[in-house]
């Protein structure tokens, strides 16, 4: 113990500091293992950085913890290190002490990502619907999608620390905790209720496109892009902004939503009632349906990509079509938000890589004369399943793009919720 070693200076005239050195102790534990809890595995180096301990400290601290069981070696930085010089080995908490549960229900798809206390993604996974099915389907796919992942890996839910649920549409991210039935917001998709109940544990919730560019903001600029436009294309279209270093929801949960800012006059009619959206151009239901208005009879995305593949004709000019209205909607958002990135994602832009080609041209165009200072236009890092790794971000709470946003699931190292 650390008191046993304790001299005290100055001739023993400090107090014998037993009491307060043991509190001190405590802290610095509290300390180390919150940093764990909150950034999963990280080498002494790291974690003495993000607990602001020096070396020796946080060596007795770490040295004690792993003693008692409470954190363990999990791996070495050999693979994401890039000078010479002996690995690190990466500490974490015991990855089994806790898990965090990541859903992301899309029109026709619910995406399933599991991490455990080291933060490792340890289990994920999708299941379709119809795109009409109400949210009992919907939910019932979910539930049956981690039944399954659950039995096929292994996975206990036994100390589920909160789950992280992205729905389609606006909304305000917002966290329900685990004992509660009071819904904080009347728009609340019932499937929160449902899955609070079912796993006694917090949720996280909020729209499935802000997790997803939390996801790519995240994984593409370290500690986070600080101003980004995220843009995804898929069976609709959505969006999501990191202004300022922040995660932005916006006064009604609207903030993003430009898959129904209208981009022609007088245009097909959008599910949300409007005519001419974003949507009706550029998500993938529209494109196919336009390839084949235009003559070219295909009715899937792989169809699609065979035809960008042979170069035909009508599907390249499809998809250029599609390509200018994004991007005259991102310049639109760029000139109110001077994003230093716009981020492309989706399925249609592994396919149709000339489709991020176009709205950059776009972009720079609608910026002239200062192009100069046009945002940078990319596809996005992460693919489908960037929904539900942004819920579990979000769960973590690592992020300080999520500086503002509602608190996180409360989290206990040794949690112990009902599965
Ligand atoms: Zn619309």
């Amino acid at each position: 113990m650390l008191t046993e070693k304790f001299t005290p200076p100055y001739g023993g005239r400090v107090p014998k500091p037993t009491g307060v050195h043991a509190l001190v102790r405590r802290t610095h534990e509290e300390r180390v293992l919150h940093a764990l809890r909150q950034h999963g595995a990280l080498s002494r180096g790291a974690l003495a950085r993000v607990v602001g301990l020096s070396r020796s400290t946080l060596s007795e601290i770490t040295s004690s913890l792993r003693a008692r069981g409470a954190i363990v070696v999990v791996d070495t930085d050999a693979a994401a290190r890039s000078g010479s010089g002996r690995p690190a080995e990466r500490l974490a908490l015991d990855p089994a002490s806790g898990q965090y549960l990541g859903i992301d229900f899309g029109h026709r798809r619910v995406h399933v990502a599991v991490a455990d206390a080291a933060h490792e993604i340890i289990a994920d996974g999708v299941a379709h619907y119809d795109d009409a099915a109400d949210w009992s389907v919907r939910r019932t796919v979910a539930v049956d999608l981690i039944d399954r992942l659950a039995a096929e890996r292994g996975v206990h839910f036994g100390a589920l620390q909160g789950i992280g649920i992205g729905v389609p549409g606006p909304f305000s991210g917002v966290t329900v905790p685990a004992e509660s039935t009071d819904l904080p917001q009347r728009s609340m998709p019932e499937v929160v209720p449902f899955f609070v109940d079912r796993f006694r544990a917090p949720v996280t919730v909020d729209n499935n496109m802000r997790f997803a560019a939390l996801a790519e903001a995240v994984a593409a600029g370290g500690r986070g892009a600080q101003d980004l436009l995220y843009i995804r294309l898929a069976d609709g279209v959505g969006g999501g902004l990191v202004v300022g270093g922040r995660l932005v929801t916006g006064s009604s949960g609207f903030a993003g939503e430009l898959g129904h800012a209208r981009a022609v006059a007088n245009g097909a009619l959008c599910r949300c009632g409007k005519d001419g959206c974003l949507e009706t151009i550029a998500s993938l239901p529209a494109i196919l349906a336009e390839c084949s208005a235009r003559g070219l009879a295909i009715s899937t995305l792989d169809e699609l990509g065979t035809a960008i593949e042979r170069s035909h004709p009508i599907a390249a000019d499809v998809i250029r079509d599609a390509g200018t209205a994004v991007g005259r909607i991102a310049s639109a958002a760029a000139m109110a938000l001077d994003p230093s990135e716009i981020v492309i994602a989706g399925d249609l832009v592994r396919v149709a890589p000339a489709l991020v080609d176009q709205v950059a041209a776009v972009v720079r165009f609608e910026h002239a004369p200062h192009s100069e200072t046009a945002p940078v236009v990319r596809a996005a890092v992460l693919d489908a399943d960037a929904g539900a790794l942004g819920a579990i971000t979000a769960l973590f709470h690592q992020s300080p793009l999520l500086a503002g946003y509602p608190d996180p699931a409360p989290t206990t190292p040794s949690g112990r919720n009902a599965s």
